[in-house]
């Protein structure tokens, strides 16, 4: 006789899920996450494995505003996104741009894979491909100096026809200030903006003009409008690179902010090479409406992750829940 207990399945874990790269980004070639499912919805839970379980806890919270309370009425249906554009020549990056659809191009600068010279000429032929009423942002990366992003970023509003902004020209708040009084381009902060206490850090020294934000290190959209509105920056959304499920959820916070005054950077599904969706949040005519994406089944399943990762991602699931309070 079998004990009637042992016929009963073991609670079902939230599925993990393993989307290959096109291209390798901040070290990895694979994104992984957890997609969590409540009564509002899916919410997606993916913070690097580089971040510690304390800097995973907004991450968490984030997914369960998803999943279990569902995000404020949205004030727009659609929202513009940007085209980013790699190292790549300047051939290249044309193509990319006019291909887009999109009116707004973030180009990657200050690699050590290009120089100056290199930069200015792919801002050239960004803005040809663009037209003059298109707008060209330029992003750092936090790669320079003061004195250096000085004299680079006026090299590159010339190049440019004149930028729309600068993403994270130095790496600390002190710089981002210093360069900020030294030039006439805009200066947005990216990488100083971690925490929900970053933005207004930033607004008090004076170190931006603009606000990139992450739904997920914000613990999520509630929080990052609160943070919106604090900090009284104009804001651009933008994704840790997420699945489509990720994605609605920046999509939500693009769509509930007072103001759209530029582009977001939202149009990421295009980096993965599958998602867990059959309709994933692809820009058209270079915008992304604001949508509930919900996962299929088969797609979970065509992309689970392998044990040992799908056990790494439940064990970590479990220590961020513990330490928020279960
Ligand atoms: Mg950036």
């Amino acid at each position: 006789m079998s004990d009637v207990t042992s016929t009963v399945p073991v609670r079902r874990r939230p599925a993990v899920f393993a989307l290959p790269l096109h291209n390798r980004f901040r070290g990895i070639t694979v994104r992984e996450g957890v997609l969590l499912r409540g009564p509002a919805g899916w919410g997606e839970f993916n913070p690097f494995r580089d971040y510690t379980d304390a800097e995973a806890a907004p991450w968490l919270a984030a997914a369960r505003e998803a999943s279990d309370d569902g995000w404020p009425e949205p004030l727009r249906d659609t929202v513009e996104v940007n085209t980013t554009v790699p190292v790549v020549t300047p051939e290249r990056a044309h193509a990319m741009v006019a291909a887009s659809g999109c009116r707004t191009a973030k180009v990657k600068v200050a690699d050590p894979r290009s120089s100056l010279a290199d930069d200015c000429r792919r801002v050239e032929a960004v803005r040809d491909a663009l037209g003059p009423h298109g707008a060209i942002r330029v992003d750092a990366n936090a790669a320079w100096d003061v004195d250096d992003a000085v004299a680079a970023l006026r090299e590159l509003d010339r190049a440019a026809q004149g930028l729309e902004y600068a993403e994270q020209p130095c790496p600390t708040v002190d710089e981002l200030a210093a360069v900020r009084r030294r030039v006439a381009v805009r200066i947005a902060a990216d990488e100083s903006i971690r925490r929900a206490e970053d933005p207004l850090r930033v607004a008090v020294a004076g170190a931006a003009d603009v606000a990139v934000l992450k739904v997920a290190p914000l613990g999520g959209v509630r929080r990052a409008l609160d943070v919106a509105e604090a900090c009284g920056l104009p804001c651009v959304v933008s994704s840790a690179v997420d699945s489509s499920v990720g994605l609605a959820a920046g999509l939500a916070l693009a769509g509930a902010l007072p103001t759209a005054e530029f582009a977001c950077g939202l149009g990421t599904a295009s980096l993965l090479t599958a998602d867990v969706t059959s309709t994933p949040l692809s820009p058209v005519d270079g915008r992304l409406s604001v949508p509930r994406t919900a996962p299929e089944p088969d797609l979970i399943t065509e992309h689970a992750a392998d044990d040992d990762t799908t056990r790494w991602w439940h064990d970590r699931l479990d220590r961020v829940t513990a330490l928020a309070g279960g």
